[in-house]
């Protein structure tokens, strides 16, 4: 029988863990669709009673499974956790605060059967979020997919069905700094859309505050993509340009109306603009050097502190 892995990242979840879970059994017919199943909870070095609700469950159920990370990594990091544990026909991730309807992964696994290899679930309302939240991801979107190869598909997040090829691929992108919104472009293979209506969240409040949005923008973009790099090549280019035909201008009218002492502001203007558009490109680069930087260390991406499994061949 094919083996499906449920992928729950959990940062502070207590209040949500019993009810996903039940969701989970109550909402997605395993048996019709001829379906095992494991249901994997990652902690992401939460503060609360999360590990604690995990282990009951886990006591109370065979088909939970948990794995306990030494800190906060992220989201992104706990999904890695997935990819590497993941030793089944095909990988389900969910938030946990039911904004990914289960009931949808019937749906993903019918269309996984038919051949596709990444499921994705698009998002067709936002309820509970804030129009500023909506419509700044909205623009964020519209610019990385301007400036990027393998554009990232709008309103789809990481609630998707991925093929086993698919999480393999993923798995060996190793790279600490991720963006896995881009990486599911970066590794290709069949995609389809399947969209919902994502519900407002069950219990606590969302762990992105506005800077951490911001981080992970800037975290897509310099990941994903060298574009800046060369908008700043293209930047020194044009003022460069404007410059030489200025100094061409400059030169002519002496010839024609003798030298002049005006010209001061012009200076002051020139100076600012340069030193504006020099210490723009100074900051893209260090962005970039900074990433190399860190993906130098290669360190490992993160460490568990507990682990528990029923299924015996992946315990240790
Ligand atoms: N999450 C995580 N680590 C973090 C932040 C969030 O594992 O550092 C989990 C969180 O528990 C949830 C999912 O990632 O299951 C999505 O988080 P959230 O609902 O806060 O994000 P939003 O839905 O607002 O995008
Ligand atoms: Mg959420």
């Amino acid at each position: 029988m094919q083996k499906l892995l449920i992928a729950i990242p959990c940062f502070n979840e207590e209040e949500n863990i019993e009810s996903i879970y039940q969701r989970i059994i109550s909402d997605i017919n395993f048996k019709e669709l001829g379906l095992e199943h494991e249901i994997l909870f990652i902690d992401d070095g939460s503060k609360d009673h999360t590990v604690d609700v995990f282990k009951k469950l886990s006591d109370a159920h065979d088909d939970v499974s948990y794995i306990s990370l030494s800190r906060n990594y992220g989201k992104e990091t706990a999904m890695v956790v997935a990819f590497d544990y993941f030793h089944h026909d095909a990988l389900i991730i969910m938030d946990a605060d039911l904004q990914h309807p289960p009931v949808l992964v019937n749906d993903m696994v019918k269309l996984w059967r038919l051949g596709y290899d990444d499921v994705y679930a698009k998002r067709n309302k936002r309820e509970g979020e804030g129009w500023f939240k909506i419509k700044t991801s909205q623009w964020f979107y519209k610019l990385l997919g301007k400036i990027s190869k393998t554009p990232v598909t709008p309103d789809a997040g990481d609630f998707r069905l991925l093929d086993k090829k698919v999480v393999v691929a993923l798995r060996s992108l190793r790279e600490s700094q991720r963006y896995t919104k881009g990486l599911y472009n970066v590794v290709g293979f069949k995609k389809v859309a399947i969209e919902f209506d994502a519900a407002p969240r069950l219990h606590g409040k969302s762990k992105w505050s506005f800077r951490s949005l911001v981080n992970l923008a800037l975290e897509g973009i310099t990941s994903y993509t060298t574009a800046p790099l060369r908008i700043s090549t293209f930047l020194g280019f044009i003022v460069s340009a404007f410059a030489f035909i200025y100094m061409i201008y400059v030169f002519i009218k002496t010839l024609i109306t003798g030298p002049t002492q005006s010209g001061f502001p012009t200076i002051v203007i020139l100076v600012l603009f340069l030193g504006g558009c020099i210490l723009i490109s100074n900051g893209i680069l260090g962005e970039y050097l900074a990433r190399v930087f860190m993906e130098s260390k290669n360190r490992p991406l993160y460490f568990i502190e507990e682990k528990h499994t029923h299924d015996q061949k992946k315990d240790n």
